[in-house]
């Protein structure tokens, strides 16, 4: 006899939320405000989460210095009331209409981007390159929302998410290690993109930040082998960390060439995958020569300028390049089954913890690195 599972939805009341709650709102460039705003009401398939903890990302640092990749009602974010930040968890406190996949009371960790779901990348399950992103204003209303993006983020006491952004924090996980989760989910989210076997095969992860050490934690689980890290000197400990989440070999390129050094460790045969999480200006070109014939780039990083790459190497090598935006595929729900298990531990790169009150300073240790920062996390 097959005994079906209980999907029978028990009612719970909403818990008493208040009208108003405080929030931190971008004003002019680098310039944030506390101030007092309505608490959102959830629609239809969207639930209220109180925030618990939120965690600041480099790409938070580029939407309050430059605006961009934020656009909010089809143009830069600055003074017009919205809140940033994008990587945090919370509780349910309130349904939306017919919502029942999740329940008041349940802890959940977020994915950022919810598309439009009416496109043609949304309806290829590409929701992260959503074509109508930004597109959740008066008169250009098509339901897109990337929370601290395109949408109010999570730099406020609550925020309202749609169901399919939310993953269930696993039993006995910390607030602040629960904000970690999504980093996690863009990393499986460019494993899942490079589109390889993974399993024995070789890969190279450019830069140490959040995403390229989750890269490390991630792949490890996945049984690469080996894991080759790369950063800087200035990145002793991001990589002393790359070794305890399972790098095979770590490379400081101000020792040694990071090519020379993967052709090293690879016995001349090159790596079958790059991760690039650095951003520099050669990455490019360095990651083409790191792999073999035929290997496979992902590109993860936000660089400061344009870059010149030697595309005829990369042609006449059958050289794949892929780019990847955000954590799509629903790869935050697989990063969260994989740290529920234990495969690694993403606190290792928790290095920070404020107050509310105080995300100025929260935003100032992470981009100036201020103490080694890597992932600093502002808590309820
Ligand atoms: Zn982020
Ligand atoms: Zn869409």
């Amino acid at each position: 006899m097959t005994v079906l599972p209980d999907t029978t939805t028990k009612p719970a009341a909403p818990l008493k939320v208040p009208e108003k709650m405080r929030a931190w709102v971008l004003g002019r460039p680098h310039e944030l405000k506390l101030v007092e705003k309505p608490v959102p009401q959830p629609g239809v398939a969207e639930v209220l989460v109180r925030i618990g903890a939120t965690a600041v990302c480099g790409t938070d640092l580029e939407v309050i210095s430059h605006g961009e990749p934020a656009l909010v009602q089809g143009g830069l974010p600055f003074e017009k009331n919205f809140t940033p930040g994008h990587e945090y968890m919370g509780t349910v406190v309130k349904l939306g209409p017919g919502v029942d996949e999740f329940a008041v009371g349940e802890r959940v960790a977020v994915e950022i981007h919810a598309g439009c779901g009416r496109c043609e990348r949304c309806r290829e399950g590409m929701y992260t390159a959503c074509t109508n992103y930004g597109m959740n204003y008066a008169g250009h209303d098509k339901g897109h929302r990337a929370n601290g993006f395109t949408t109010d983020g999570g730099f406020a006491e609550y925020a309202v998410n749609h169901v399919n952004t939310m993953v269930r924090v696993p039993a006995g996980m910390s607030d602040e290690e629960a904000t970690l989760i999504v980093t996690a989910g863009t990393a499986t989210y460019g494993l899942d993109v490079l589109g390889g076997l993974i399993a024995g095969q070789t890969l190279v992860v450019t830069g140490p930040g959040p995403i390229g050490l989750m890269t490390v934690g991630v792949a490890k689980a996945l049984g690469a082998n080996p894991v080759i890290l790369v950063g800087t000197r200035q990145d002793a400990k991001r990589l002393e960390i790359g070794r305890q989440l399972g790098a095979d070999a770590v490379v400081c390129v101000d020792d040694e060439d990071p090519v020379e050094a993967v052709k090293r460790i690879t016995a001349g045969r090159g790596a079958h995958y790059v991760m690039e999480c650095s951003g520099a200006p050669q990455a490019v070109n360095q990651a083409a020569r790191m792999v073999s014939r035929g290997g496979r780039i992902c590109l993860a990083a936000f660089a400061k300028e344009p870059v010149l790459v030697d595309m005829a190497y990369i042609v006449s090598n059958n050289i794949y390049l892929f780019g990847i935006r955000g954590e799509g595929k629903s790869a935050t729900r697989r990063a969260a089954s994989l740290i529920e298990q234990k495969r690694f531990s993403p606190k290792l790169i928790h290095t920070h913890t404020f107050s509310f009150d105080q995300v100025p300073a929260a935003i100032r240790q992470s981009r100036e690195r201020i103490d080694d920062a890597i992932k600093v996390v502002v808590k309820m």
